[in-house]
């Protein structure tokens, strides 16, 4: 991967910043994307965010690299504190966990007033993202499903609107997404085909071990999760 030629998860989330949009790309490890967007004239400007020292090094060294440094601001900081309020129009976050991408944006929330779209992609428990979104405003406008080097991602474009509007069973749907579960397409099934294994494994293995109120309780779980995914799933 480089600046020219995106993994095919990275560029699937590229796809989704609109034209002219100012870009913040949160988490951004090697500045690959806001590069990519600049370079591609996708955006006039970009912060790159990044609060490990190791991975702003590399974001300042590859805007330098690039000669970029007067579109694209490295800026190390925690999450959003490092875009300020009116500056950014898209906020891309990708690579970490769901809950790490709804903990950004709830610390950061102040921060989203001007910015239209978010285009997030969590490598798991997307569960906790969408769950954010809903219960902050901002409704689910894409969803999209991609298998890469053998692992399968999702990404969640959002913008400001009616957070219930693409959900009918919203237990499932947060779970699964709406969107996705609506394509249903190869990807999804394998993944939940995987999941579906998984935790019928798990469910065996509980059922094998000494009850107690932890037990009882994450088994109900389960079998509830087992049945939102058979419903979906290819018989
Ligand atoms: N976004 C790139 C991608 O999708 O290929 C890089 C993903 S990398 C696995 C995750 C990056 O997020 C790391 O460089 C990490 O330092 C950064 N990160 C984690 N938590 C962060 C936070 N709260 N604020 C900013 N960056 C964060």
């Amino acid at each position: 991967m480089n600046t020219e030629k995106l993994s095919q998860r990275l560029e699937a989330v590229a796809n989704y910043i609109p034209r002219g949009f100012r870009l913040a790309d949160i988490g951004s490890d090697h500045a690959y994307l806001p590069c990519y967007a600049v370079k591609k004239g996708m955006v006039p400007f970009a912060v790159a965010g990044e609060v490990v020292e190791g991975p702003y090094q590399s974001a300042q060294r590859q805007v330098k690299l690039e000669g970029l440094e007067e579109k694209i601001i490295v800026r190390k900081g925690n999450g959003l504190e490092v875009i300020t309020q009116g500056e950014i129009d898209c906020v891309t976050i990708a690579g970490m966990g769901g809950a790490l991408i709804a903990s950004i944006l709830e610390e950061g929330k102040n921060k989203l007033d001007s910015v239209k779209r978010l285009i997030l992609q969590p490598n798991i428990s997307a569960i906790t993202t969408r769950q954010w979104l809903a219960d902050n405003g901002w409704e689910l406008i894409s969803e999209e499903i991609l298998e890469e080097d053998n692992k399968i991602y999702e990404i969640l474009v959002a913008e400001k609107g009616d957070p219930f509007k693409p959900y009918k069973n919203l237990q499932k749907e947060l779970l699964l997404g709406p969107l996705l579960m609506k394509q249903s397409s190869v990807s999804f099934q394998k993944k939940w085909r995987n999941e579906l294994k998984n935790w019928q494994r798990i469910l065996t293995q509980l059922e094998n071990a000494a009850e107690s109120e932890e037990t009882i309780l994450k088994k109900k779980e389960l079998k509830e999760k087992i049945q939102m995914v058979e419903e979906v799933i290819d018989k």
